[in-house]
């Protein structure tokens, strides 16, 4: 078994090799579930639970969920994997690219991978054209390829491997810590209903992934319209909520060139997965007496306690920003610290 960190960052693969005695705890007792239900998961391998340790040294009774790698359906529940990008354009003028986050001091935010991103990022001192090509420099981080020349940067477009599992440890009875837990980058954030990883912020352009050195500066990770892309090991992961990413599209001025909708069914009431922490995250609204109302009680987690379509009687759950990423920015409780996975074999 190998462990993989949670994004596209390197310039280089983070697999590492780890004691696999780390599964030997399973059992395989039913779920007693009354907040994640499995029934709802789509193309999960293999459920059960665990014995867990939680982020507060709390040992308790965790859901483990195996899933393959890969595996994006769309909300009628038809296979869309095969439609994973668009991810760095072919050419400097080209408009076929994703969207990136770029926090160098020109043009900064979340936009589309156009001509505008790379002149500014060349203005902040960071070359990804080839000018005698014409195209953009692309570094693939799971090969350790680079495609172009006389670039000092990539943008960075890992190709997909479809021969892996992941796991979660997930708490079926949440318990809350006494103040929340920031979600920094890369790190887990939970998982969607198709066992897609929900990750924190894409790395840093300027300084690159955390832990990584300084000298990788410049690269920018690419994703697709719904946010997703692989990580260094193959494993797609969404950067953003998809059920809520063209909303995200409209705030930022991005709907011109992406759009999430035709691969992800967009929902403002959707139930889009689960935290680590084992409470729900939704999309951007609340589904109250048939109409979609946007939450005016949400705390620094963009959590509160309110009916859902799936608690009627309520219940405490996240909700989808309009921010970029959309993802909630701490959790309220207790986790499995999965934070060098998700476990990937
Ligand atoms: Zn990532
Ligand atoms: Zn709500």
């Amino acid at each position: 078994m190998s462990v993989v960190s949670g994004c596209n960052g390197g310039s280089s693969t983070t697999s590492s090799t780890v004691d696999s005695t780390d599964t030997t705890t399973t059992t395989t007792t039913s779920s007693t579930s009354t907040i994640l239900d499995v029934s709802l998961f789509r193309s999960i391998v293999s459920s059960g639970t665990t014995t867990c340790t939680l982020s507060n040294g709390a040992s308790t009774t965790c859901h483990k969920l195996v899933f393959n790698d890969n595996v994006i359906h769309n909300s009628n529940g038809d296979l869309v994997d095969d439609d994973a990008g668009p991810f760095c354009p072919s050419g400097y003028t080209m408009l076929d690219g994703g969207v990136g986050i770029y926090d160098g001091a020109s043009g900064p935010g979340f936009q589309s991978l156009t001509q505008t991103l790379w002149d500014n990022m060349a203005n902040d001192g960071y070359d990804l054209i080839d000018e005698v090509a014409g195209t953009v420099c692309i570094q693939d981080p799971r090969l350790g390829t680079t495609t172009g020349e006389n670039c000092t940067a990539a943008c960075l477009e890992a190709s997909a491997n479809d021969a892996l599992t992941v796991t979660y440890l997930i708490p079926v009875t949440p318990q809350n810590t006494t103040s929340p837990t920031a979600i920094g980058s890369v790190q887990p954030v939970g998982l969607s209903l198709d066992g897609i990883p929900f990750a924190g912020t894409p790395p840093s352009v300027v300084t690159g992934p955390t832990g990584m050195a300084a000298a990788v500066g410049g690269n920018i990770p690419s994703l697709d319209y719904c946010g997703g892309h692989h990580d260094p090991a193959g494993y797609y992961h969404w950067h953003l909520i998809p059920e809520a990413a063209d909303k995200v599209h409209q705030a930022h001025g991005t709907d011109n060139l992406a759009n999430c909708g035709n691969k992800i069914t967009q929902s403002s009431t959707a139930l889009t997965g689960y935290a680590k922490d084992g409470y729900p995250i939704y999309s951007y609204a609340d589904m109250l007496n048939g109409v979609a109302t946007t939450p005016t009680d949400l705390d620094g987690c963009n959590g509160h306690t309110s009916v859902t379509a799936e608690f009627p009687d309520g219940i405490y759950h996240y909700h989808a920003s309009l921010d970029a990423p959309n993802m909630p920015t701490c959790v309220k409780g207790a986790f499995v610290d999965q934070r060098s996975s998700p476990i990937i074999k």
